[in-house]
């Protein structure tokens, strides 16, 4: 599987590219687009003119923006890769400009609310596919973005039911060109299968960050201090970006609360067996999800490298196997 995007293409797939929004994921496509030369013309567009100043520095699209009308004339396709609960006012705002034949899609990582925000606002002729590119890190804004983001990937389009089949291809291949899988499945679906991969471990995550730094009995500095022992791991997770969270939590209900729900008797389940030293119990759970670990790194979507890859310190003289060690026996 290669790591990297390929060589740019010799013609675009699109005319003018309108990315609304520049984090994380609206500067990783504007990279990754420039890198392949996927659209004879990228306008990136921010509300924030720090954000503005910085795009045009890093040189990421041809035309950088606070003008989100003036971004979408004449573009053939558009991309909202603002937080969830912004597309309906994105979409809003632009929906005069759009013109007959555009694609509208998204990135947001819950797909039922957007598509309930955003196509009451489109115009007839203009075709929505909802895309969600399974791909991100905690960090936010224009500098944490990198052209390979999406290498390897998932990307899940949700098209709602009539959407033009031509527009879905076409999505396709602009993903499939960005390094991803494409997978196409119902927005409802997704919203479930995202809220127990995806959503919930995210809640997880803030909640067990949240309570370690609430304990009275530990202090702060041992949290900190023997954080190795598991906690730093959710603590990357929950350095995610606060607002985009807030909107997928607010966004997707229903479905996070019902993997939450499943969760809860899951857990108190593991408090028994803990409790009365069940430990056959403890064992065989621990002993399926190592299998859905292995899983997931022989399917490409992590490092089988120890402790996620972090570096190391120099190899210890002592860790040499025996007979190969160059210190003098004692
Ligand atoms: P980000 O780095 O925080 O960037 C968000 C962008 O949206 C910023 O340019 C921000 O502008 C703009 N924005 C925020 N609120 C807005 C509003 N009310 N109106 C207009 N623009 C607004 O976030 P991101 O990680 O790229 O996430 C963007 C989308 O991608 C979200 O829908 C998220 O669900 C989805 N997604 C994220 C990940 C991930 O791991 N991060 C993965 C897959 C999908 P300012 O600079 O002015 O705040």
């Amino acid at each position: 599987m290669p790591d990297r995007l390929g060589p740019p293409r010799e013609a675009p797939l699109f005319e003018r590219l309108a990315l609304i929004g520049c984090g994380l994921i609206g500067s990783s496509i504007a990279r990754a687009v420039r890198h392949l030369a996927l659209a004879r013309t990228t306008v990136v567009v921010d509300r924030d003119e720090a954000v503005v100043a910085r795009a045009r520095e890093l040189a990421l699209a041809d035309v950088v923006t606070t003008d989100v009308v003036g971004a979408v004339l004449g573009a053939d396709l558009v991309i909202l890769c603002v937080p969830v609960g912004a597309c309906g006012t994105v979409a809003e705002a632009m929906s005069g400009a759009l013109a007959p034949g555009c694609i509208v899609s998204d990135v947001g990582s819950v797909k039922t609310s957007v598509i309930a925000q955003v196509a009451p606002h489109l115009p007839a002729g203009v075709h929505f596919v909802p895309a969600h590119p399974v791909a991100g890190t905690e960090h936010s804004g224009p500098d944490a973005g990198f052209a390979s983001l999406f290498v390897n990937r998932w990307c899940i389009l949700t098209p709602p039911e009539g959407t033009d089949p031509a527009a879905v291809e076409r999505m396709q291949a602009f993903w499939s060109a960005l390094g991803s899988d494409v997978e196409i499945m119902s927005a409802q679906h997704h919203d479930l299968v995202l809220a127990i991969t995806s959503h919930v471990p995210h809640l997880i995550a803030y909640n067990i960050v949240g309570t370690a730094a609430d304990l009275e009995t530990v202090t702060q500095s041992e949290v900190i201090k023997f954080s190795a022992g598991g906690f730093r791991d959710f603590t990357r997770i929950a350095a995610s970006d606060p607002t985009m969270w807030r909107d997928v939590f607010l966004h997707n209900r229903e479905a996070v609360l019902e993997m939450l729900a499943r969760f809860s008797e899951d857990i108190a389940y593991l408090a028994r067996a803990i409790r009365w030293g069940e430990g056959d119990k403890l064992f065989d759970l621990f002993t399926r999800t190592r299998a859905i670990r292995r899983s997931i790194i022989s399917s490409g979507q992590e490092t089988p490298e120890p402790d996620f890859g972090r570096r190391r310190p120099e190899p210890d003289p002592a860790d040499a196997p025996r007979g190969s060690s160059d210190i003098p026996p004692r």
